[in-house]
């Protein structure tokens, strides 16, 4: 029988890299998929439908909501967020691994439905820098980074109810421990088909 995949959750402040340590992961292991989710909010400049989000109007997200089609969701800087089901239980019955990019509204919800799920959040070193990596981005106006960095302080507060908590210096160094982080939580004797193994 196939082992169920892992349901891997990052968040972190926007800013705090969690979209390039979950590219990094996706590219470096074949067995890791990535969930797109869906968004009222409208594309920034060059993201594309399908890649980035699924860009929908309130109206059809709304509907998703109805339908149960969503996994979690939550409204982030006055925006609709969501992760679609259909895709997370696919891969997971394939045994694949999936992550979620999703603010802590979500992280919680999907702890509450699948609390074998792993919950990381991402910090940047300093919140100089993730005002400094705003700003380099260029994609947000000020009062959207000033809004952004007020619900900083919130968010920090939260960290204590995820998993683990990595804090992103170096690229390559956070990616790491996030690997480390899904090898060890695999290793979990909960994890283990004790009742396959005593027939074996
Ligand atoms: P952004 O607008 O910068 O792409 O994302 C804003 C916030 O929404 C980020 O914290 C991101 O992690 C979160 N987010 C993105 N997709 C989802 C989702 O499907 N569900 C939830 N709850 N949050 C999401």
């Amino acid at each position: 029988m196939l082992k169920r995949g892992l349901l891997i959750v990052i968040s972190g402040p926007s800013g705090a890299g969690k979209g390039t340590i979950c590219r990094e992961l996706i590219q470096k292991t074949k067995d890791i998929c990535l969930s797109i989710s869906c968004t009222t909010r409208q594309p920034r400049f060059g993201e594309q439908h399908g890649v980035n989000y699924y860009f929908v109007s309130k109206r059809d997200f709304e509907e998703m909501i109805t339908n149960n089609q969503l996994l979690e969701y939550a409204k982030v800087y006055d925006n609709y967020y969501g992760t679609p089901i259909g895709y997370v239980e696919e891969k997971l019955n394939t045994g694949k691994d999936v992550v979620l990019e999703i603010d802590i509204q979500g992280a919680l919800q999907i702890k509450k439905k699948y609390p074998k799920g792993v919950l990381i959040f991402v910090v940047p070193p300093t919140l100089s820098l993730l005002k400094q990596r705003l700003s380099d981005r260029g994609t947000d106006s000020e009062e959207s980074i000033n809004n952004r960095l007020n619900c900083v302080c919130q968010e920090m507060t939260n960290t204590t109810r995820y998993d683990y908590l990595v804090v992103n210096d170096k690229l390559g160094n956070a990616v790491s421990q996030v690997e480390a982080i899904i090898m060890a939580e695999k290793c979990r004797p909960s994890r283990f088909d004790i009742k396959k193994f005593l027939e074996s």
